[in-house]
């Protein structure tokens, strides 16, 4: 519909960033936009992968992840999570190491901000091969919380990052290639 074709057309693709041979999708141009933006709130509303009831808090992953992460977490009256790069939080933190195609990144959450059995939604603006989400949803783990599900803004298909991400309920607004 019109909506979507308009959330759509805001999304830009630049070609060869961060290095050649990667397009690179990006939506901040979504975020500058009022019209956008708040269809973006609501097309993540609607597409919920769990019922709002069924988690606890938003958990959004660096940097993206904490652009409308919290903006949905105050729409559905939740707190939110932010999982951070290493080395930024200040000491004490719980984190998570995992492979990239070339070498390894970690993420951290700041100690005891997940309570024990917490319901833990992921958010983040794309998906490729699933390293990082899946990496989120281990260190939620560690902390004593359990994922209730996954959702992002876009889905690189092909790459079978959403099938890594196992039986966890997952949803994604926007498929490319
Ligand atoms: P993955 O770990 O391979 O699933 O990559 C997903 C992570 O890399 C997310 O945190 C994304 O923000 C980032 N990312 C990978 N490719 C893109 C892109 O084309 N646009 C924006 N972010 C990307």
């Amino acid at each position: 519909n019109e909506n979507a074709e308009y959330l759509v057309s805001k999304i830009r693709t630049i070609p060869g960033f961060p290095k050649e041979g990667i397009l690179f999708r990006d939506f901040m141009p979504v975020l500058a936009d009022a019209r956008a933006f708040g269809l973006l709130l609501d097309a993540l509303e609607a597409a919920l992968p769990v019922a709002a009831d069924e988690f606890d808090i938003i958990a959004g992953l660096e940097a993206r992840g904490f652009l409308f992460g919290p903006a949905l977490a105050a729409r559905l009256g939740k707190g939110f999570i932010a999982v951070r790069k290493a080395g930024k939080l200040p000491p004490e933190t719980v984190s998570e190491s995992y492979d990239l195609e070339y070498g390894q990144a970690t993420v951290e959450i700041e100690t005891n901000i997940v309570h024990e059995g917490s319901r833990v939604l992921v958010v983040d603006d794309l998906i490729a091969t699933g390293g990082t989400a899946r990496a989120a949803a281990s260190l939620i783990e560690k902390c004593g919380g359990t994922v209730a599900g996954f959702s992002f803004v876009m889905e690189l298909v092909g790459i079978g990052g959403m099938a890594s991400l196992g039986d966890c309920p997952t949803s994604s607004l926007i498929t490319m290639p």
